[in-house]
């Protein structure tokens, strides 16, 4: 039977190995899919041990994501461009890596959440490993704007620098959001998983739109729910989650299995 990891620190919270099980039993794939916790430093000794024994692939999340990539044998396009890898496979002795988290934003807004991307106005808050990974793929789907806005002016500048010729991309700090309508503002902070304010202004916040934070569960409450006293869509971002393993799942498997009936009994587990 191949042999999956989630590898991470912490990961007993990890909602991986739930998920590639129902994407397991779906496709009448075999696999075993289990979580693997690495004492910081130690990425590349355990990863190694992994690849060694046998194992087939890896899923790579918090504080890894960097390491990931750069211990890979080589990157897809996708990785490269985030300058991250949250997915590892084994092709014989060597070890490619990608990065399918951007894809998993795109697929959630776009057909779980019916929000089109093309000619969007897009404010994306946050310059850290998620919101690097998700910008080439939001320009790829030709947004009229993507204003990035970062606590740390310094962080944003350098992502719209780097992805300037790919679409209409601006770097502002986060008390110098415009003041125009967002059909979309994504939360790529991670200021609600450390329970911490995110300043932003209330300006931002526009009926109809839709919020998104990244980050799921309670951990999301606090920016959501600003949201949605404002009249405005709005969603944590389990589908994101769901959408990136579904692609790792593809990638590894060669099947594609079905996500909404998986986001709908994570999201009725929740409640
Ligand atoms: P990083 O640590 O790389 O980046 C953190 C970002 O948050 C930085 O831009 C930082 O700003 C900003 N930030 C942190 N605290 C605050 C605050 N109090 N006020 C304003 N800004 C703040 O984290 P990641 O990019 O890897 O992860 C971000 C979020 O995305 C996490 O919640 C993570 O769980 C989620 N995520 C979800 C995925 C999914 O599948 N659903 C996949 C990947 C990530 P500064 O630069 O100023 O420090």
């Amino acid at each position: 039977m191949d042999r999956y990891v989630v590898i991470g620190n912490p990961i007993s919270h990890s909602l991986s190995p739930a998920i590639h099980a129902r994407f397991a039993e779906q496709t009448g794939e075999s696999i075993r899919y289990e979580r693997l916790l690495v004492a910081l430093g130690e990425f590349d000794g355990e990863a190694r041990r992994f690849f060694d024994g046998g194992g087939a692939g890896a899923n790579v999340t918090l504080p890894f994501k960097v390491d990931a990539f750069e211990w890979a044998d080589s990157s897809s396009e996708r990785a490269r461009a985030a300058g991250a890898a949250n997915f590892l496979i084994a092709r014989g002795r060597r070890i490619e890596a990608d990065n399918t988290d951007g894809v998993g934003l795109v697929r959630d807004l776009e057909r779980n959440l019916a929000l089109g991307l093309r000619d969007a106005r897009v404010l994306l808050v946050g310059a850290g490993g998620a919101a690097r990974g998700v910008v080439a793929p939001i320009l790829a789907c030709a947004p009229a704007r993507l204003v990035i806005a970062n606590r740390t002016l310094e962080r944003a500048r350098r992502i719209a620098e780097r992805f300037r010729a790919e679409g209409p991309i601006d770097a502002v700090a986060l008390d110098a959001i415009p003041a125009e309508p967002f059909d979309l503002v994504l939360n790529a902070t991670s200021a609600s998983v450390h329970a911490e304010h995110l300043a932003l202004p209330d300006r931002v916040f526009i009926g109809g739109a839709l919020a998104y934070d990244m980050a799921y569960g309670a951990a999301a409450d606090a920016f959501l729910e600003r949201a949605r006293e404002r009249g405005m869509r709005v969603s944590d971002g389990l589908g994101m989650l769901v959408e990136q393993a579904a692609e790792s799942f593809w990638l590894w498997r060669g099947k594609r299995p079905a996500t909404q009936g998986v986001i709908g009994e994570l999201r009725a587990r929740r409640a």
